[in-house]
């Protein structure tokens, strides 16, 4: 009576597999779809500098619009994505749509770095150094416009690979950084000799920094850790002028957040540039 016996097994049952509900596979199966069926886009969130006021650069986050379920957020599909070999082609996606943005942005004379969060699947590709160089190159785009992120535990699942690939990366001109730092239990030997530029704080630290006193200290040791190690520092999820003016105050490099802008449409883009093209405090307007 079992499935198997009568020739429907379709699926190994193993540990890998345990996880797989029904739903996650179906979903899965759509998000395989969904690529083809243009049902994906990146939004762009800035980036600024806090001392100088200006704009920096952009993060892409990747947004899916599912026929049935509307948006579905990347906290669901991406680790989904991340527990199949689909990662791999997801990345090769993001990474393609991530230089055709870059190279329309730079006709249009708009020289800005863009972000790309990238999974720790992503770092056991024998080809991904020498495949986003040669797809740069393809775009006639300089290495150094591209900035990849990294979380803490990716770095930390693999230390050995990570420092490899990231060596990779560096040699080449790509810049890093560590995404969610705090969240994770970086080494800080790692941490060291890592070839990063850049640590961002979790949100988690930084939203509440004002009435928590203990995410402010949080905050201000990752700050001052940062720069020790001779590394920037960019707090994510700030969401008021309070909280950017105190991070000014404690030396923050730069800054994002709902506050400064929200992940934006393409077409949004042009008009927060044009509103910001010198990014400015909101009080000194
Ligand atoms: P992340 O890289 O840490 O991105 C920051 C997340 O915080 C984004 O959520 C962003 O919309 C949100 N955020 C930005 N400002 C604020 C704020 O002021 N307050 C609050 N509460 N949240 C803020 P999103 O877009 O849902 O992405 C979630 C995570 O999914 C990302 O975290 C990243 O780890 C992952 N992700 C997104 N796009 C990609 C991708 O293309 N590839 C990979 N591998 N992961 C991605
Ligand atoms: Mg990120
Ligand atoms: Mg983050
Ligand atoms: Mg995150």
């Amino acid at each position: 009576y079992h499935a198997k016996e009568q020739g429907h097994s379709i699926l190994p049952y193993n540990a890998s597999f345990n996880s797989m509900t029904p739903k996650r596979i179906a979903l899965l199966s759509d998000l395989h779809r969904g690529i083809w069926e243009n049902q994906l886009r990146l939004v762009y969130q800035p980036k600024v500098d806090i001392q100088s006021q200006t704009l920096v650069g952009f993060e892409a986050l990747l947004r899916w619009q599912h026929p049935a379920l509307g948006n579905v957020k990347p906290d669901e599909f991406i680790p989904l994505a991340e527990s199949s070999n689909f990662i791999r082609p997801l990345t090769s996606w993001v990474l393609d749509a991530a230089f055709t943005q870059l190279r329309r942005w730079r006709d249009k004379g708009f020289n800005v770095t863009l972000a790309v969060n990238l999974s720790v699947r992503n770092l056991h590709d024998q080809g991904l150094v020498e495949s986003i160089i040669q797809s740069m190159a393809n775009y006639e785009l300089p290495p150094s416009c591209l900035e990849l992120e990294l979380t803490e535990t990716v770095i930390m699942s693999d230390p050995k690979l990570v420092q490899e690939v990231l060596n990779g990366l560096h040699d080449h001109g790509i810049k890093m950084s560590i995404d969610d730092f705090g969240t994770g239990y970086s080494s800080l030997v790692y941490l060291k000799r890592l070839p990063v530029s850049t640590l961002k704080v979790d949100y988690s630290f930084v939203v509440n920094m004002l009435s928590d006193e203990q995410d402010e200290i949080i905050v201000r040791s990752t700050i001052n850790l940062a720069h020790n190690l001779g590394l920037k520092v960019i707090a994510e999820g700030v969401e008021n002028l309070e909280t950017l003016k105190r991070l000014g105050e404690l030396n923050c490099d730069q800054a994002q957040g709902f506050y400064i802008g929200h992940p934006l449409e393409e077409s949004a883009i042009e008009g927060w540039l044009n509103e910001n093209q010198q990014w400015r405090l909101k009080e000194d307007h």
